[in-house]
């Protein structure tokens, strides 16, 4: 291949990302749009209208803030390549550090503060612009900053010393140095899955133990049935920042973890408390996390045999504004982590359907050791504090969301159970 040809093939395949990403978005606020001025009849009983245009004004408001936010990140994808800011910021380093693992490191610091400085302005007018507008917002400006900070922190600290690893990877071990990457990439990435809860969650929100009462004693029985030890169940003061609800499920092992937001604790039934901690059972006892996790594992292994032939090939550094530097391993980094979005975006609609798949599976798990009448309820209650659409664009949201849309999910969880079904364990 010629750099001339891939500096081609990287355009066509911005402008198509970028047309559909627009697209995409176009067909979104105008399917909410032409759904706002009824509640769809499904929901009509339990939501109210003001509650579901509050919903659709959120919506849009969010998908028109996230297209300029999508041209913007274009824009500085194409000063950094072609607009010559990677080779600018290439040379400076090779002039600033004398060591070569050293400037490369500092060229991907650079390049992360650029990014990161380009997303921050967006970071801030969510919070304190949509957000707050729409009165979930409870996050102060000095709980913003420490946050940025604490997120910096965190990501110094675990990402330099993965950088630095691969970096040396790439420049001593020689033809299958990407074998080599890849163990390291695929450990780290299973320690960021047994610290994220434990150790990196903690410095940001508070975990207390489900606190005594109806909520809990509703629970402890099904937690027994489900070998789920209580004390890995939490509750997190997302309160402190936001009035959304939610819960999930991470970590593996001994890390493992249910959490409910505090703001969801407060608004659910114990009925539905117990709903929802079936779901999220569902996701630990069908081993979710882990098969995503060997998904991803997978997948790195071919990114990093890309990434090997591409950082061999002067065409690659050529083709996205870079003098060819095969010596210089933080360049072809660099440039793969901004070239790779632009191809594997096509990928999404794979990845939603996948996560999809994984919460149909979760659902019916609910409803056959706990209520599906009650996970529903708990949804209706979900979807309507965090003012989720239920009526998104069928495509939209193929591509987007990592939930089923609100109407098909509660339909399977209202469907009358089918006699081949596994007998419900609760009574
Ligand atoms: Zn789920």
């Amino acid at each position: 291949m010629t750099a001339t040809t891939f500096t081609a093939l990287f355009a066509v395949a911005l402008a198509l990302s970028l047309g559909l990403q627009l697209w995409l978005a176009r067909r979104q606020i105008t399917h909410v749009a032409a759904h706002r001025a009824a509640v769809p009849s499904a929901f009509a009983e339990r939501v109210g209208l003001d509650a579901h245009q509050r919903a659709a004004d959120y919506t849009i408001a969010r998908v028109r803030f996230g297209v300029v936010e999508t041209l913007l990140e274009a824009a500085v994808l194409l000063l950094l390549t072609f607009g010559g800011g990677v080779a600018a910021l290439a040379a400076l380093s090779a002039r600033a550090f004398d060591g070569p693992i050293l400037r490369d490191l500092a060229l991907m610091v650079a390049v992360a503060v650029v990014s990161g400085l380009v997303s921050l302005p967006f970071s801030y007018y969510r919070t304190f612009g949509i957000e707050a507008e729409f009165g979930f917002n409870r996050t102060t400006r000095a709980l913003w900053l420490a946050d940025l900070a604490r997120g910096v922190a965190v990501a110094a600290v675990l990402g330099l010393p993965l950088a630095a690893l691969i970096l040396w990877l790439m420049r001593t071990t020689g033809g299958w140095w990407w074998v080599l990457a890849w163990l390291a990439w695929t450990a780290f990435q299973f320690l960021v899955l047994a610290l994220y809860p434990t150790v990196i969650a903690p410095l940001f929100n508070k975990f207390s133990p489900l606190p005594e009462g109806a909520a809990r004693d509703a629970i402890e029985g099904l937690l027994a049935r489900c070998g789920f030890a209580s004390r890995g169940l939490y509750v997190m003061d997302g309160s402190r920042r936001s009035s959304h609800g939610n819960a999930f499920f991470t970590g593996f092992g001994r890390a493992r973890r249910i959490v409910f937001f505090d703001t969801l604790l407060a608004r659910l039934a114990p009925a539905e408390v117990e709903a929802v901690l079936a779901h999220e059972l569902g996701h630990f006892k069908l081993r979710h996390v882990m098969k995503t996790m060997v998904w991803s594992t997978v997948a790195s292994l071919g990114f990093m045999g890309l990434l090997a032939l591409l950082a061999a090939s002067p065409w690659f550094y050529r083709g996205l504004g870079v003098p060819a530097a095969t010596d210089r391993p933080g360049i072809a980094l660099v440039l793969f982590m901004l070239a790779l979005p632009v191809f594997t975006f096509i990928l999404g609609p794979l990845l939603s359907l996948y996560s999809r798949r994984h919460e149909f599976e979760a659902d019916a798990f609910a409803v056959r050791h706990s209520s599906g009448a009650a996970l529903a309820q708990a949804l209706v209650k979900l979807y309507e504090d965090n003012a989720s659409t239920l009526t998104p664009d069928p495509l939209y949201s193929a591509f987007h969301d990592s939930h089923p849309p609100a109407a098909a999910r509660i339909a399977r969880l209202e469907a009358p159970v089918a006699p081949s079904a596994p007998a419900r364990v609760a009574a």
